[in-house]
């Protein structure tokens, strides 16, 4: 396991030997992902690698090169793909629920057996550094082990209607063909987060990975369909987004859609979505806030900061994008944090830095505009910033942000910290709460009975207090208002692909004659 070194100077993770071993046997990349880079769309148990319509090309973003290719498939592609997860569902709905779970428990297995091939595969397309992407990969297989559980524990009930009459049977179903969206940045456990819960109720799926990312998605079907969860159960369809979003959202098929990805696309697919009434499960952006209240201990405040804000290269949604500091805490915090930002080490994935690129060099660049945008308006950075004509941002404070600014309102999704003060914290949570996004909040401060009773304040799906780091397969994840519908993880997460379903059978009038000699017999 990887685990995160929250004492060291520098943020990293702590590898055991073994790891250390994996890491240093990739003997080149094309044999650490042997076998599992796959050019092809899954439809069935047929791989495609033609479709006819050329491919698209996966870049390592660190500037290494081409990855790989994968099929563009076109309307028809998709359309069959969907119809293929029909017929795989009436089989997939009726098999045991413990068969299920066991078919996801041998696919958990296999991915950790795999873990090494699939986190250089994950850096390859994705840029993160192999100790993330090996952390990730452990993420992802969670998600699997989890739901291989509650595949067991879903179940109905028997009851009693009110009126006392009638005893009836409430079934959990399976609500059908489930059509999985996700993104780039973490392109194996946002696979795994819905595909595992989606599989465990009983529903098949076709799955569109990002353009960008498309390797670790294929890569983990194939290993779907090695622990034997059968041939349609799970699909992989590459290629336009636009266009094969149109397709999932207009197919009668589909039953529902589950994204993960920009605001922008999210509600694009819910309005898409709603003309058919599928379910839609989605997680959007979070412009997280970071609060340091006055009584914060400053340690545990720069290492959750440290975890909250760099981790995957500040490319991920729960990534505090704005640190909010106690006017009297503040050049401290700043102080503090520069110091740990500095010692942070940029490079290509492979080499294993605190910091690889971001996602592609049009990522970097708008990163550096909103840096400029900033200093332009008053706020200074201190260290860091974008390297023009490359997808790499050094690891950069920027302090005296306003609200005025673009970057306070805006998901920077790369390693930047901007940071402003606050005097009065109920005013800051009450204009935290007239924003329209709400998917996780940080809290650092020591006295847990205010940290308790700002987080009850907060329009938020998630806080995190006195830590950086509130991701678990175990817990519910998501957020309230335009950062998303639905949760994804625990108990809460297989819900999402489960309908009530309720059966009410007519009782007989039934005569009961009692002989006449039992009456009166005691
Ligand atoms: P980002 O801006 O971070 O790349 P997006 O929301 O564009 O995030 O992408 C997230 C996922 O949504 C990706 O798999 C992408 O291909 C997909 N996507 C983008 N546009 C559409 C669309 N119109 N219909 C369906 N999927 C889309």
């Amino acid at each position: 396991m990887a685990h995160f070194c929250l004492s060291s100077r520098s943020m990293h993770f702590m590898m055991d030997a073994e790891q250390h071993h994996e890491l240093s046997s990739f003997r080149g990349l094309a044999k650490a992902f042997e076998g599992l880079l796959l050019e092809a769309n899954l439809i069935g148990s047929e791989w495609i690698s033609d479709f006819g319509n050329g491919v698209l090309e996966v870049v390592d973003p660190a500037g290494g090169g081409v990855v790989g290719t994968v099929p563009r498939a076109g309307t028809a592609d998709v359309r069959q793909a969907i119809e293929v997860a029909g017929a795989a569902f009436l089989k997939w709905r009726a098999e045991p629920a413990r068969s299920r779970s066991e078919a996801l428990q041998r696919w958990h297995d296999l991915i950790i057996e795999h873990r090494s091939n699939l986190a250089a595969l994950l850096t390859a397309e994705q840029g993160k550094p192999l100790s993330e992407a090996l952390a990730e990969i452990d993420y992802a297989a969670s998600f699997v082990r989890w739901y291989a559980g509650e595949a067991e524990r879903v179940s109905g009930r028997l009851a009693l209607s009110a009126n006392g009459l009638d005893v009836c049977s409430i079934q959990k179903v399976p609500v059908g063909v489930v059509a999985a969206i996700t993104p780039w940045n973490a392109p194996s456990s946002m696979v795994t987060r819905k595909v595992a819960p989606a599989l465990a109720a009983g529903c098949t799926v076709v799955l569109k990975p990002a353009e960008s990312t498309p390797f670790s998605a294929l890569a983990l079907a194939k290993l779907a369909l090695k622990a034997g969860i059968g041939p349609g159960v799970l699909n992989v369809v590459t290629g336009d987004a636009e266009a094969i979003g149109a397709v999932l959202t207009s197919s009668p098929i589909v039953r529902k859609i589950s994204f993960t990805g920009s605001t922008r696309v999210a509600l694009h697919l819910l309005s898409a979505a709603s003309k058919s009434m599928k379910r839609v499960s989605l997680e959007a952006g979070g412009n997280a806030p970071f609060i340091v209240l006055p009584d914060a201990d400053m340690d545990v405040a720069v290492t959750a900061a440290m975890v909250a804000k760099f981790r995957a290269g500040g490319q991920s949604c729960v990534a505090a994008n704005r640190f909010l500091i106690a006017e009297e805490r503040y050049e401290e915090f700043v102080e503090r944090v520069t110091e740990r930002v500095v010692a942070l080490r940029t490079g290509s994935g492979h080499t294993d830095p605190d910091i690889g690129p971001v996602i592609d060099q049009n990522s970097a660049q708008r990163i550096g505009e909103l840096i400029d945008e900033a200093v332009s308006a008053g706020a200074r950075l201190i260290c860091g910033g974008y390297r023009r004509g490359t997808a790499f941002v050094d690891p950069a404070v920027v302090r005296d942000v306003t609200p005025q600014m673009r970057i306070y309102h805006e998901e920077v999704f790369g390693p930047v910290a901007t940071v402003s003060s606050f005097r009065d914290i109920e005013t800051l949570v009450h204009d935290l709460n007239q924003e329209d996004t709400g998917l996780v909040a940080y809290l650092i401060g020591q006295d847990e009975a205010v940290a308790n009773h700002l987080a009850d304040r907060l329009e938020v799906g998630m806080v995190g207090i006195n830590t950086g780091l509130v991701s678990d397969a175990s817990m519910p994840f998501g957020g309230v208002k335009c950062s998303g519908l639905g949760r994804e993880g625990g108990v809460e997460g297989i819900e999402a692909y489960l309908e009530a379903k309720y059966i009410k059978t007519a009782r007989q009038e039934l005569e009961i004659s009692v002989p006449k000699r039992e009456l009166g017999q005691s």
